[in-house]
């Protein structure tokens, strides 16, 4: 018997073919070359662009719309990853409504931005697809520099040290490289094995060697990176994930939101994940719309995002809010989970109503429960396998200037150090300059 929308439990197969295809598609396809000439005349191309200042790798965005409108996509691409060598993938993932086009002047004139991302897609995919790899190495330094974690932070921090002409070896816990480029955003953002292809061409740069499997903490040692290199980027993100606390937390299909995602993301064939009927998603942030738009597009009948505050403090952003609601999720706010009740599988969870005082929230006594076969944990990631004698502050590893962290010649970046937002293109940013505070150390 096949499987439908109505079935009950945690099953795979809910959907035909068809419609796995269609609803993992690209959210956004590429621009063909007339659609991105008509894009970029709309630019004013400002001196002292907004667009440029709100960029966290500050890609100088009306010189390569310049270079698009012209004819030279390439050119174009070059002056992207001048600044942002994962151009490629931030184009795809950026929050541009929240960044460049929420500053371009053509937003505040009109309500509607010059396509930034969508440009920017557009020249780094025409160079990318033609295997062309556009920077050199400078002459050997002798130099040799440990990153750990391969996510945006670290293959940014390797590039531009292997750049430079630095030896870079990165080691990596996961099987591949790319970090959540790879395990954690949304399928239909970066669709068709875009993040592994990414990290191949950035790897032509040279000089970088990748080992996979190889975690800090386990064999791998800071004490033992440091004495053999010149010089340690710790790039690790933030792996662990916040518990519910609430009864029934250990009951079957109640699952971490993150880890559904990396198997979503690792599936060749997306028919074979199974998904609840009705499946509960706990939290506020990008990855609670994440993995509730992808539980309704594996074919779950009822999808509910239940986040303890209300509207304004959910972290996701209104756009992709909206993304939720468009995809059938409905997003009940103000009320947290107290319970989840079932027979070794959850079958329900309840939920108290709260209320903010001058105590900080609490929970109203006034009850409701939904019907839940799986159950999505997304209430935050927090840092783990940070080595012992670094300072920590606020959960993260602490840092000054260009990452430089309370250890002679470590450095951190991206997630897991303090001061950032989260982001795909902060951690690329962050990864970038402390390369350049180390090369700049080293070589000083
Ligand atoms: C579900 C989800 C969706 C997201 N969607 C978006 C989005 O659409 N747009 C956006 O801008 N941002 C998004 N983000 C945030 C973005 O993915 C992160 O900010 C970014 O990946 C951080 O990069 P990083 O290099 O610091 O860390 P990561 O990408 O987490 O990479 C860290 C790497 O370190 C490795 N590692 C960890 N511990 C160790 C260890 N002890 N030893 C060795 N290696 C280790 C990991 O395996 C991993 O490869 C999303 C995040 C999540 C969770
Ligand atoms: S603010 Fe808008 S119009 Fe001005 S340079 Fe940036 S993209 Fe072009």
């Amino acid at each position: 018997m096949t499987n439908s929308q109505l079935t009950p439990g945690v099953v795979a197969g809910r959907l035909g073919a068809g419609d796995y295809a269609r609803n993992f598609a690209d959210i956004a396809p590429r621009f063909d070359a007339h659609e991105a000439h008509v894009a970029a005349d709309r630019c004013y191309f400002c001196h002292d662009a907004p667009c440029m200042a709100a960029c966290p790798t500050t890609i100088d965005i009306p010189l390569f719309i310049r270079q698009i409108a012209t004819g030279t996509p390439e050119a174009a691409a070059r002056t992207i990853w001048e600044q942002n060598i994962l151009g490629g993938m931030c184009a795809r993932v950026c929050p541009t409504e929240q960044l460049c086009e929420e500053a371009c002047v053509r937003e505040a004139a009109e309500g509607k931005p010059v396509e930034i991302g969508r440009l920017q897609r557009y020249a780094t995919d025409s160079l990318m697809e033609r295997g062309v790899h556009p920077f050199t190495r400078a002459a050997p330094t002798g130099r040799r520099i440990a990153v750990v974690g391969a996510g945006p932070a670290g293959l940014a921090a390797a590039h531009r040290l292997a750049m430079k002409g630095h030896d870079v070896v990165i080691h990596d816990a996961r099987p591949k490289a790319g970090g959540l480029n790879e395990y954690g955003i949304a399928s239909y953002k970066a669709p068709g094995g875009f993040a592994q292809a990414e990290v191949d061409w950035l790897m032509k740069i040279g000089g970088i060697t990748v080992v996979n499997g190889k975690a800090l903490g386990q064999g791998l040692t800071l004490d033992g990176l440091r004495a053999a290199h010149d010089a340690v980027v710790l790039a690790i993100g933030l792996r662990g994930v916040n518990a519910l606390r609430a009864e029934g937390e250990g009951l079957g299909n109640v699952v971490d939101a993150i880890e559904f995602i990396a198997e979503l993301r690792q599936a060749g064939d997306k028919s074979t994940l199974a998904v609840g009927r009705d499946v509960v998603v706990i939290g506020g942030g990008m990855t609670a719309v994440d993995a509730a738009v992808q539980s309704k597009l594996l074919g779950a009948e009822n999808v509910t995002i239940i986040y303890r505050r209300g509207q304004a403090q959910m972290s996701a952003s209104a756009d992709e809010q909206e993304h939720a609601a468009s995809a059938g999720v409905r997003i009940i706010h103000n009320a947290a989970p107290v319970r989840a009740i079932g027979n070794g599988k959850v079958e329900e969870v309840e939920f108290a109503y709260t209320e903010s005082g001058p105590e900080g929230l609490r929970l109203t006594g006034e009850t409701f429960r939904l019907k839940a076969d799986q159950v999505m944990k997304a209430i935050g990631q927090t840092l783990i396998g940070a080595p012992e004698g670094l300072r920590v502050e606020g959960g993260k590893i602490a840092v000054t200037g260009a990452g430089r962290t309370s250890v002679p010649g470590v450095w951190a970046a991206g997630d897991c150090a303090a001061g950032g937002d989260d982001l795909t293109v902060t951690a690329v940013a962050e990864g970038r300059d402390a390369a350049e505070d180390i090369h700049a150390s080293l070589m000083g």
